[in-house]
């Protein structure tokens, strides 16, 4: 593939050497028709593998009949979709847009709408947390607690401050009379694979709740069942305000929806927010199969126990390499953090097959599918042994 400096693509991805041309299942082959085992899931979106049949069919379908009418009309799938994320959540309401990114600018600015018409006070402040991830719009690069995302984009928008993951210490210096919302993922995808701790995340939903700011839960890469639940807020106890969703909620068809709770219903009436893609039918008829699919086939359950057998079989062959500091996570949602940069690791996994992600300079994130099986798991640690042990 020609990607030299002529090239009309903007150089923003370090692209791996290779063009993948089919996948299946777990498997995907390159133009070469080599075969890798992924277990990086297109960063967390293929949460039912490649070519999901049930989401194809239901895509074909709607490829036949209808492809895009905008929001200005009622869509059957995306009401059904709805419905079934309310059904299945402590949530009410849903909006729909295209990626993570806008999920999350939706859920700023629904949080600043409620609190400054719906209540009538003029809070607009978002704590977010150190090395967290929210997306790259001005926005939400600037809720993202790590400051390469921000190089070179000067002025950011204001009103975003941060505090240190799992100290709610930190949390309360933070909040002053102009607190709108606390925006957090509850296991740090891209800022290294940390999950928050039980404890904390109690006493921030309490903290919340005492000081009436609104509780946004960043599902974009947790959710869709990837840690165990179909939500990871699930494992914690608590209901928060809002949750926002992409990645995994349409198998690889663009989508995103930030949900919330019924007091917020009339922080966003006709006018205030819009998107024109946003939940559109193809997209809804991915989403939809792809979420009848996760509910009926109980797949944040196999998440979990695929999870704990990953987890313990990692740990048992690579715990003991000097390379590696620390193996975590929750569900499918891994982590091995080395002592060394792992890009040129995760290179060298290329050659023996298999596909893995950093999350940032030091760790390499495990995010197979959902359906993985143990003989993959197992042929996935195996390559990971022979290559660590040369560390
Ligand atoms: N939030 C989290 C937790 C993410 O992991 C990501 C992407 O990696 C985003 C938001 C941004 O999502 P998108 O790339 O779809 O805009």
């Amino acid at each position: 593939m020609d990607v030299s400096e002529s090239h009309p693509l903007f150089p923003t991805y370090t692209k791996y050497p290779i063009t993948l041309l089919k996948g299946e299942g777990s498997r995907v082959w390159d133009d070469q028709g080599k075969e890798y085992l992924d277990c990086m899931s297109g960063i967390a979106v293929c949460n039912l593998g490649h070519v999901p049949m049930k989401v194809k069919q239901r895509i074909q379908e709607q490829l036949e009949q209808l492809w895009h009418v905008s929001n200005l009309f009622h869509i059957p799938n995306q009401q059904k979709l709805a419905q079934m994320l309310a059904d299945h959540s402590c949530m009410d309401h849903v909006f729909f847009c295209n990626s993570g990114a806008e999920a999350n600018e939706a859920a700023i600015k629904c949080a600043r709408r409620y609190q400054q018409r719906v209540l009538g006070n003029n809070r607009y402040e978002i704590i977010t947390f150190e090395k967290s991830f929210h997306g790259r719009t001005m926005a939400t690069l600037t809720a993202t607690g790590q400051d390469k995302v921000k190089d070179g984009f000067f002025p950011l928008p204001a009103g975003f401050t941060y505090a240190p993951y799992n100290e709610i210490e930190g949390v309360k210096d933070k909040i002053t009379d102009r607190t709108a919302a606390v925006l957090v993922e509850l296991v740090q995808g891209e800022g290294g694979v940390y999950p928050a701790n039980p404890g904390f995340v109690t006493e921030l939903s309490a903290l919340c709740q005492e000081h009436g700011l609104l509780l946004i839960i960043d599902e974009v890469q947790t959710g869709m069942g990837r840690t165990g639940k179909l939500f990871a807020y699930e494992h914690y106890g608590i209901e928060p305000d809002i949750i926002t969703l992409a990645k995994g909620l349409a198998s690889g068809f663009p989508i995103g929806a930030m949900m919330g709770k019924k007091k917020l219903r009339n922080a966003f009436s006709a006018g205030t927010h819009a998107s024109t893609f946003g939940g559109a039918p193809l997209a809804a008829a991915a989403g939809l199969a792809t979420l009848e699919t996760i509910l009926e086939e109980r797949l944040y359950s196999r998440a979990e126990e695929m999870g704990e057998y990953a987890l313990r079989r990692l740990s048992d062959q690579l715990c003991h390499y000097a390379v590696v500091r620390a193996i975590r996570g929750i569900g499918l949602l891994l982590g091995i953090e080395c002592r060394v940069p792992v890009a040129p690791i995760i290179q060298e996994l290329l050659q023996p097959g298999l596909l893995v992600l950093a999350a940032g300079a030091n760790v390499i994130r495990f995010i197979p599918n959902l359906y993985i099986t143990e003989e993959e798991i197992d042929q996935a640690v195996g390559i990971l042994t022979a290559v660590l042990e040369r560390y």
